[in-house]
């Protein structure tokens, strides 16, 4: 599908739901504008910033809401020590927000059937949230895998959530990682360390036959990408969307 031209437009804010260690949703009502999106597009996000520090007033956020959900626009985004970050986290309710999209091409063919497997670096799931709300609401049935690192149990941004997707729809498969175990204060019985080679062919059934998704910061991005190259998966079978900025 061919995305759609990018355009401003500006959204109350609604409220934030706090997601995992120091991950938020933030919710804009989307009802009163026209905006359509494809799931795994990104938006541009400006704030009023009195005093911005050396980052500037703007970033980039993945959609997390699905395209048929018409009255949020939702981003998620961990809130750390920049300027921008702590006057996100502070906005209040009725605040207007202007933003710039929908951008980029980190989409699902639909007509491609054959198996997604999408690996995500922590915050990296917000993409492919939106991508498998889309895909649950459209009922598409292509099979999806999601391989989710994160440094430890606390951090599972959408553990949940994913959780429960897995056990309604026998097309998904949720196999998330952590890769810090010991400084988790939950217990985790689950994969431990970072996505490995073995856990992608131990799960994947056809992993030479499956398309990939991967999301997440710089490095992390290239190295699945290495990871991959080495187990013979060709560059066009790889989709990628590098957070700059973490
Ligand atoms: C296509 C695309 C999609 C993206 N989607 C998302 C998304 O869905 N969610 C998301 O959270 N991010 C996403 N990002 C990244 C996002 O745009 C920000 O760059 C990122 O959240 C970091 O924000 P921040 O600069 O406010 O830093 P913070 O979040 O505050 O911190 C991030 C890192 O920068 C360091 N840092 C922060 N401020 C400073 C400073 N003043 N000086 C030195 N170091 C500093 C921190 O120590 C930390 O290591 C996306 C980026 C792209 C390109």
């Amino acid at each position: 599908m061919a995305p759609m031209p990018p355009k401003e437009i500006s959204l109350p804010f609604v409220k934030k739901e706090h997601v995992a260690a120091d991950a938020y949703e933030f919710f804009f009502d989307r009802r009163a504008v026209n905006f359509d999106f494809s799931a795994g597009q990104y938006i541009r996000m400006f704030l009023d910033i009195p005093q911005p520090d050396e980052r500037g007033i703007t970033r980039l956020f993945s959609l997390t809401t699905a395209p048929q959900e018409k009255r949020y626009l939702s981003i998620t985004t961990r809130i750390m020590q920049s300027m921008f970050k702590k006057t996100l986290a502070s906005l209040q309710p009725g605040a207007f927000v202007r933003f710039f999209g929908p951008m980029g091409r980190f989409m699902l063919e639909e007509t491609d059937t054959r198996p997604r497997i999408f690996i995500a670096g922590g915050i990296g799931v917000t993409p492919f949230r939106s991508m498998l709300r889309y895909a649950i609401m459209a009922q598409l049935t292509t099979p999806i895998m999601l391989f989710a690192s994160y440094k430890s149990v606390e951090d599972g941004i959408y553990y949940q959530e994913f959780s429960s997707f897995m056990k309604e729809h026998s097309w998904f498969r949720y196999i998330p990682t952590i890769t810090q175990p010991k400084q988790s204060d939950n217990h985790w019985d689950g994969l431990t360390g970072r996505l490995t080679q073995t856990m992608l062919l131990k799960n994947i059934p056809n992993f030479k036959q499956s398309v990939y998704y991967i999301a997440g910061p710089m490095n992390m991005v290239d190295s699945q990408i290495d990871m991959l190259a080495a187990m013979g998966i060709p560059p066009e079978q790889i989709k990628k969307e590098k957070f700059t900025g973490y």
